[in-house]
Parts: structure tokens; C-alpha cells; sequence
């Protein structure tokens, strides 16, 4: 552990040393930096501009002016530092933003066994390590649903702290399951996962509503529950509904009234529509929506978060000899093939859309190829760029301090070296990081 830290502290030392120690005064009152665009995308969904500044103090965008201003333009202050960051040759835009991460776990064929040999401290130790991965490709916020809740609240706060570097997490902790469920541990003697096999496996409303105050109380920032089946649980239990229709009403409002979201996991199309009926805030995935999930949405407002990555990245997998159990196997075959489908029917159907991968299926780090497969099923660059900047803080709650880079909101910004509304796999190649004003990856490295 320690030395995984002291790893962390040289690569971000050096990196700050790389850009001219701009960083090591970073987020204190009284230090500027003025971030010099080449092209600014300060409002997704507004088109970008040519040659601007943001000012960025203690954290925070100060201000956004065209042309490239000086440091004495903005401060005659001699105790003042103002520090000029370059990117005259690059495409900025805000920090992005995933609404569906598992960012202390990568699913591996091993998974089985490893579900009795890893500990919460070893998970915890793999979450630094992707946290890391996940904001240097750009990701600035995530939204983790589903985890070890000691390990992902450990690695939550020590972020926020500023001990390990990683994209501000808003996690749910573990996921709300029904017994034999989609997030029970599925396939194992008794006497090595006894029933319930953690605190959010819930039966009847009554019970659920425990759970879901059980998470709270643990520290959940979002309630996460499996509205039906899912592809990586070991049981051939299919991708149907498994909650009953008062079971999640009784959670989502028990969630709501602690002040808290819900995010429902949901690939059959009874369950989609029971949670959205339910009142749930999103849906994740949503293989099999249809006409009436679509009027759903669009009456309750709820948001669509697709998870492309992980039907691609499990339609892969079905098609290795002996890579996944067969009852995953049956249900990936299924399901891969027709996320692409899926997302085209809710765009076309203007379903409000939030951008999530599932990575933890998919990769770590590889979180932008979301973004080609959401244009190659329709949605325009800047679009898809919106659905991970603004339409995520939205539904986080936060739009008054992510989502863009106007005055006020926090300092998340990125760079890349062309345009990424001329050619979207530009996201895949971040070249700046800056997450709360601290510049953790600059010219590329
Ligand atoms: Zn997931």
C-alpha cells in the first residue's frame, strides 16, 4: 500500500514539476491560473469558441474572456502568483462525467474465485489504482454504483482530501438485491456466503426500506438497486423483473426521503417500466426498453444512462471458450448484440440521456469509447459531449457546480489536441487534466 502511494506522489510530483511547478500552489485563495484555449467548449451543446481565457482561482472558473489575457490583466497584486497555462494549441472543454462506474474492480474470468480470495483492503488498493486510470483519461466525476461500501467510501474521501489522485466519486456504496437476485452472491455454498450475503439484500417492503437506510447510514450518496436480472450474476434467474412493483416503491421513496437518488439497474422491460413508474431517478442500461418506457421517461423525467461499453465488451467475452459460466453466457449472447438498438430507439425517441459505461466491464481508463459508440448509433459529437458534461450534473444534482466552465462552477477542465466535435475518438486521447483547479496531467503525459 505504501508503496502504491509513494508511486502515486512521485508520478503527480512530476507531473507538476513538468508544467513548470504550475500546480504545487493550486486551490489556495489568491493563486490564478489562466488557462489559454485554442478552442473553448465552455457549454457543451453552445459551440465551441475561438482563442479565450478562463480564469481559474482557488479551484474555481473566475471567469471566461475572449482572446488570450495576460497576468497583468488581471492582477497588479504583487503577493498574487498568476500562472499562464497553454493550451493555444488544443480544444478544452469541461472535466467528463460517468454516471455508471465500478471503479474498484475490473471483471476478470477468475471472477468466481476471486469473489473468495480478494479483501476489502485488496479491493481498496485496486480502486486507487483505477481511480487514477479513470481521471487521466479525463473523467473528472464518477458515479459509482456498486462496490464494497467500506472500500469505495475509503477511496471517495481520501480523493476528496487530495491523498490519492482520482475523479470525484459520488458512490452508492453496494447495490439493493432481492435474495437470488441480480446483486446476491449467486453459486456458492452456504457456509461461504451465508444468506444475506450483505446488508442490501432485501425481501418485502418493509425489509427494503431498511436497506436502503442501511446503505444511508453507511454513507451512500446514491441509492443503487437491480430492478431486473443481469448479465454477470451467476444464475440463470434471466433479465426479468425481480423486485416487485411495492418493493421498489418502497425503497425509492425511502431513498428519496433521506435526500438521496436512485439509480436502477434494469435490462427487461417489466422492470424498466415498474421503476420508472416507481419513480426512479435513472435507468441503467435499459436493454429492452420500448413505447411505453419511452413515454415513461418523458413523462417522470427519469434519465438513460446506456452502458454501451458493457454489451460490446460482454458480447466479446460470450464468444471465448470458457471465459464466462454458462448461464452468463446465455444471457451476454442476448444482450450485446442489441445495445446499439437500444440507445437509437431512446435518443430517437428523446428520452433524456446521462453518459455511463459500466467500466469495471468494460476497462478502466477506456471510458471515452462510449462516445464513438453513441455517435455511431446517431447522436451528434456535441451532443454526446453534453450527455457527459451538463446532463450529468443535472442529474447528480449539481449543476450549480459541474457541468460547464462559467463563473462559479469548479475548475474540471480537459484539453484535447483537435476537435472532438470534428472527430469524437479525440476523447479517447486527453492530453490535460485539471480537477478542482490541480492540473494532474498536462501536455499528454
Ligand atoms: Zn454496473
Amino acid at each position: 500500500m505504501i508503496r502504491e502511494f509513494i508511486r502515486i506522489v512521485l508520478t503527480v510530483t512530476f507531473i507538476f514539476s513538468f508544467v513548470e511547478n504550475l500546480s504545487a500552489k493550486t486551490g489556495e485563495a489568491g493563486n490564478i491560473q489562466i488557462i489559454h484555449a485554442g478552442a473553448l467548449l465552455a457549454v457543451p451543446g453552445k459551440g465551441p469558441m475561438a482563442n479565450a481565457s478562463v480564469i481559474v482561482e482557488a479551484g474555481k472558473v473566475a471567469e471566461v474572456r475572449a482572446g488570450f489575457v495576460s497576468a497583468s490583466d488581471i492582477s497588479s497584486d504583487k503577493n498574487q502568483t498568476v500562472e499562464i497555462i497553454d493550451l493555444r494549441d488544443s480544444f478544452v472543454l469541461p472535466g467528463l462525467m460517468d454516471m455508471h462506474t465500478h471503479v474498484t474492480f475490473e471483471f476478470s474470468r477468475d471472477q468466481q474465485l476471486r469473489n473468495v480470495t480478494v479483501s476489502d483492503e485488496d479491493v481498496t488498493i485496486d480502486g486507487v489504482v483505477f481511480a487514477r486510470r479513470t481521471l487521466m483519461a479525463g473523467f473528472t466525476t464518477v458515479r459509482n454504483v456498486g462496490a464494497p461500501p467500506a472500500a469505495i467510501f475509503a477511496l471517495r474521501d481520501a480523493i476528496a482530501k487530495g491523498k490519492v489522485p482520482g475523479p470525484r466519486i459520488i458512490a452508492a456504496g453496494g447495490g439493493v438485491s432481492p435474495t437470488g437476485g441480480h446483486g446476491d452472491i449467486n453459486g456458492y455454498r452456504d457456509d461461504i456466503f451465508p444468506e444475506p450475503s450483505h446488508s442490501g439484500i432485501c425481501n418485502g417492503a418493509d425489509d427494503c426500506r431498511r436497506a436502503v437506510r442501511v446503505l444511508a447510514k453507511g454513507g451512500a450518496d446514491v441509492i443503487k438497486f437491480v430492478a431486473t436480472g443481469g448479465v454477470l450474476s451467476n444464475t440463470a434467474a434471466g433479465t426479468g423483473q425481480q423486485f416487485t412493483d411495492a418493493e421498489m416503491v418502497a425503497l425509492i421513496e425511502t431513498a428519496h426521503a433521506l435526500g438521496r437518488k436512485v439509480a436502477a439497474h434494469a435490462h427487461g422491460v417489466d422492470g424498466i417500466n415498474a421503476a420508472l413508474r416507481a419513480g426512479v431517478d435513472s435507468i441503467e442500461h435499459g436493454t429492452y426498453l420500448d413505447k411505453e418506457s419511452i413515454r415513461l421517461f418523458r413523462k417522470t423525467g427519469a434519465y438513460y444512462v446506456p452502458t454501451i461499453s458493457a454489451g460490446v465488451t460482454v458480447a466479446e467475452w460470450a464468444e471465448i471458450e470458457g471465459y464466462l459460466p454458462p448461464s452468463m453466457r446465455d444471457k451476454a449472447r442476448r444482450i450485446g448484440p442489441i445495445v446499439h438498438a437500444t440507445f437509437a430507439r431512446a435518443y430517437k425517441g428523446g428520452v433524456k440521456i446521462a453518459f455511463g459505461t459500466d467500466s469495471g466491464v468494460s476497462k478502466h481508463g477506456l471510458n471515452a469509447r462510449e462516445f464513438l459508440f453513441m455517435v455511431e448509433a446517431g447522436m451528434p459529437e456535441e451532443e454526446a459531449i453534453k450527455s457527459a458534461t451538463i446532463n450529468t450534473a443535472i442529474l447528480l444534482g449539481r449543476a450549480d457546480q459541474l457541468g460547464t466552465i462559467e463563473p462559479g462552477k469548479v475548475a474540471d477542465i480537459i484539453a484535447t489536441k483537435q476537435s472532438p466535435i470534428d472527430d469524437i475518438r479525440q476523447l479517447q486521447k486527453v492530453t490535460f487534466v485539471m480537477k478542482d483547479g490541480v492540473v494532474y496531467q498536462a501536455a499528454g503525459e
